[in-house]
């Protein structure tokens, strides 16, 4: 099940969209499809993939994480060195890039925490394209050092005030965009998941992370027995299982992010949890976190990646078949790991990663040691001081915090005169 069949994976999937959005993915899956067979645009995509992403990202043998574990091999796969941090630059990059090749000159996305905005608003600064970012009115409140980077990066933000001013509202309304300027403009979804022909489409600008590993594996002589990566939407864990899946080997396993608990709103667990189910949601039909009349529950992950209620359709029918075994991490979990993999092999991960990195340190002493275990470091922690200091040192950095907003207020004026030239 390496592509979908009409854009269904068994019974995941399909393209569940208002009437007039589905000329522009119709439109969409032809032009992705020609793209991908045209050499010219894949050596386009690879020249920037170097020059611009950083390709290839190592694949680092954690001998000091090993020998602590004392069983195989612990392999890390560094995509959080990739240009803007993370795996999301990626599928950013690939999608601008074709839009471009189609004519259009503007792009749209949507946001939550603001990671897969910062990659398009990138991604379009790099390629000449107009990006406006759709982002609830709440999460831009929360999230203003990614709106500050996507601001520097010359994209609009544009603060969605509907529903409860979040994620999902962001969607509607970059889908109503859309759906009203289909011609001029291309819709970056930022996970593999939406209608088809986006599951596909995103999944193939991932693969490179996988391709690259099969490769270095190769190259290295290593014996894989399990390959793990964080699940949100599943971006990241399609794309490095994706040369596997068609393979009895090596295991594929998807971390969701266990939150506090079991308890319902405790976790975003799809594929692992209690709240799980079927339903159709934002285009597409998979597995979500559903209430009795088939809305959307609130999720919790201390990790903004996580924190989303669907998976994608492709994963949710792997799951479904066994191919992809699911297990989950709790915020505590993978603070632990974080800690873990800092100290000891030099490599601060990404809290969305690091729910991998703690199945890493469960999975490895199970394992004889002549076996390996590749995580995906989806990305790297920088992001997360926020959200890491007031954990491990809430004192110091709330006296840090104070200091700042007296600094600033003390001396605003002043500081931004000299700054600039006035
Ligand atoms: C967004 C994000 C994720 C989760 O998204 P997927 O689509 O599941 O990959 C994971 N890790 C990082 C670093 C992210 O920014």
């Amino acid at each position: 099940m390496t592509h979908s069949d009409n854009g269904f994976f068994n019974s995941f999937g399909g393209k569940y969209v208002a009437e007039v959005l589905r000329r522009p993915l119709d439109e969409l899956e032809i032009a992705f499809k020609e793209a991908m067979a045209d050499p010219s645009f894949i050596k386009e995509l690879e020249t920037i993939q170097r020059d611009y992403i950083g390709r290839e990202t190592p694949l680092l043998f954690a001998e000091t994480a090993t020998k602590l574990l004392g069983g195989a091999q612990i392999y890390i796969k560094l995509e959080g060195l990739a240009n803007t941090g993370a795996h999301k630059i990626n599928n950013a990059i690939g999608q601008c890039l074709l839009a471009k090749r189609m004519g259009k000159k503007r792009i749209i996305a949507e946001t939550g925490a603001g990671q897969h905005g910062v990659a398009t608003a990138a991604a379009c600064a790099k390629l000449g394209l107009d990006c406006t970012v759709y982002m609830g009115e709440v999460d831009v409140r929360r999230q203003q050092p990614n709106v500050a980077a996507m601001e520097l990066y010359g994209a609009k933000v544009h603060a969605v005030t509907s529903g409860s001013r979040t994620l999902k509202d962001a969607v509607n309304e970059a889908m109503r965009d859309w759906a009203a300027n289909p011609d001029t403009t291309h819709y970056v979804l930022g996970s593999a998941l939406g209608p088809a022909p986006f599951p596909d489409m995103v999944r193939e600008f991932q693969s490179v992370i996988g391709r690259e590993v099969e490769k270095q594996v190769k190259e290295r002589g290593l014996d894989v027995a399990a390959m793990i990566a964080c699940v949100g939407g599943g971006s990241n864990s399609i794309g490095f299982f994706s040369p596997f899946i068609d393979k009895k080997e090596p295991a594929l396993i998807g971390v969701e992010a266990g939150g506090i608990g079991d308890g319902v709103g405790e976790n975003a667990a799809r594929m692992t949890g209690n709240a799980g189910r079927e339903g159709i949601m934002h285009g597409y039909k998979s597995r979500f976190l559903l209430d009795d009349d088939g809305q959307a529950l609130p999720t919790r992950s201390i990790s903004a990646g996580l924190d989303y209620c669907g998976i994608g359709p492709q994963l949710a029918a792997l799951g479904c078949s066994g191919r992809i075994k699911f297990t989950s991490a709790r915020d505590d979990e993978a603070l632990n790991a974080v800690k873990f993999f800092a100290k000891n092999e030099g490599v601060l991960f990404a809290m969305e990663s690091a729910h991998a990195g703690a199945e890493a340190i469960r999975l490895a002493p199970t394992l004889p040691k002549d076996k390996a275990i590749i995580i995906n470091m989806s990305g790297r922690g920088d992001k997360d001081v926020f959200i890491t200091s007031p954990v491990f040192r809430k004192t110091e950095w709330l006296s840090f915090l104070h200091s700042e907003i007296e600094r600033l207020e003390a001396n605003e004026d002043i500081h931004t005169a000299q700054i600039m030239g006035k």
